[in-house]
């Protein structure tokens, strides 16, 4: 007999290409009338543009996000927004301009409108991270939900092509561990295949051409779909070693779930055959972790641990990390099987 529980996460999705001049009018509907704009200094411009579009509304750009949210960064935000009076925060960017709104709102109540660029998925998540002491800690709360999320595809044609491929191997990851999540539902499982398909369909056409927009459009709906599911089931293995890397030894984020996720899917293999068999079907490839690891090497991804940093000697303090705290995966994790999967993934061995 089937059992699930399905916890839907409450926000409004917008989606097509030019929905950024829908902006004026979902914040309108907001009742918002102080806007402080999010990015990170990259992205200055863009952020610029969209304050513009807000006029009177908007109080201001603060293009000040970084990686991983330290909390000195969340706290000076925090205060330039009571500063200002803000009364919504806009975030335009990656998963780090959504960190830093969803930090600021965790503490003030202001809601969130985002406005992705990336494929990292935050914008669809109660998810929240902020460094202290050289530790990243996450959490789970509804309030850093965005009430409003904009995407549009031309705002991602200037994703670097190597980053648009490992954001979407991130976006990926998080749709194949919603598959073998120990509370999946039927609905998070057909989003995470339909944007697991879309992902494989549009990430070839952005590798050949980044600024096409089929391909960007396929990318950012994929990216949506993954960012979803991460929002209401909870993930596995794949994520935990990813953040343990990330937290421990500060390995890119994109790039790190990129070069394990073929491994972790090959270790889960037999014990979760119906989520591989989804994965197949979305991608259109025999066997899932293989499969993963040739459309990464076919885009030019990195394959592995040791080209983006990692070195060999602190893989067996990773294994004994990842084995800290316990957690569900649907092959109990053992420390010489973790041990295994980091060695594979550090010589980049195809599973
Ligand atoms: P990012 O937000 O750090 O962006 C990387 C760089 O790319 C930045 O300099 C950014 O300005 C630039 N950039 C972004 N979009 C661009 C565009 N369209 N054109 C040109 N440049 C662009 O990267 P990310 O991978 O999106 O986010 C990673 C962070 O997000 C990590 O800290 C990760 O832990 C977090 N994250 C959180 C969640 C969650 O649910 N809370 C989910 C995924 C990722």
């Amino acid at each position: 007999m089937r059992s699930f529980v399905f916890d839907a996460m409450p926000s409004r999705v917008l989606f097509a290409e030019n929905a950024i001049e829908h902006l004026p009018r979902e914040i309108e509907q907001l009742g918002a009338r102080r806007a402080l704009v999010l990015s990170t200094p990259q992205q200055e411009a863009l952020a610029t543009d969209i304050s513009r579009r807000l006029g009177q509304r908007s109080v201001g750009v603060y293009p000040h996000a970084v990686m991983h949210v330290p909390i000195e960064v969340a706290r000076k935000a925090r205060d330039e927004a009571i500063r200002l009076g803000a009364d919504c925060v806009v975030a335009v960017g990656g998963g780090s301009t959504d960190g830093l709104g969803k930090a600021i709102a965790l503490q003030s109540g202001l809601p969130i409108l985002a406005i992705p660029t990336t494929y990292a998925g935050s914008e669809m998540t109660p998810i929240y991270g902020l460094t202290e002491g050289g530790a990243k800690k996450t959490g789970r709360d509804r309030r850093v939900l965005p009430k409003v999320v904009i995407y549009d595809p031309l705002l991602t044609i200037d994703l670097p092509a190597a980053m648009s491929i490992t954001s979407g191997f991130n976006a990926i990851a998080h749709a194949a561990e919603a598959l073998y999540a120990e509370n999946s539902n039927p609905i998070t499982t057909l989003m995470a295949e339909e944007g697991i398909r879309a992902l494989a369909q549009g990430m070839p056409d952005v590798a050949k051409n980044p600024r096409g927009r089929e391909g960007r459009s396929d990318c950012l709906y994929g990216a949506w779909l993954c960012g979803a599911v991460l929002g209401t089931t909870s993930m596995a293995l794949h994520h935990k070693l990813c953040h343990v890397l990330g937290g421990t030894w500060n390995l890119p984020h994109a790039e790190t779930h990129t070069v394990i996720l073929p491994h972790a899917v090959a270790y889960n293999y037999a014990a979760a055959p119906e989520a591989m068999q989804r994965i197949e079907r979305g991608m259109q490839t025999p066997n899932a972790a293989s499969g993963i690891f040739d459309l990464m090497k076919q885009l030019g991804a990195p394959l592995s641990l040791k080209e983006i940093g990692m070195k060999q000697d602190d893989l067996a303090r990773a294994a004994s990390l990842v084995m800290e705290a316990p957690y569900y995966n649907p092959r109990p994790a053992t420390r010489e099987g973790i041990l295994g999967l980091l060695n594979d993934a550090f010589f980049g061995r195809r599973p």
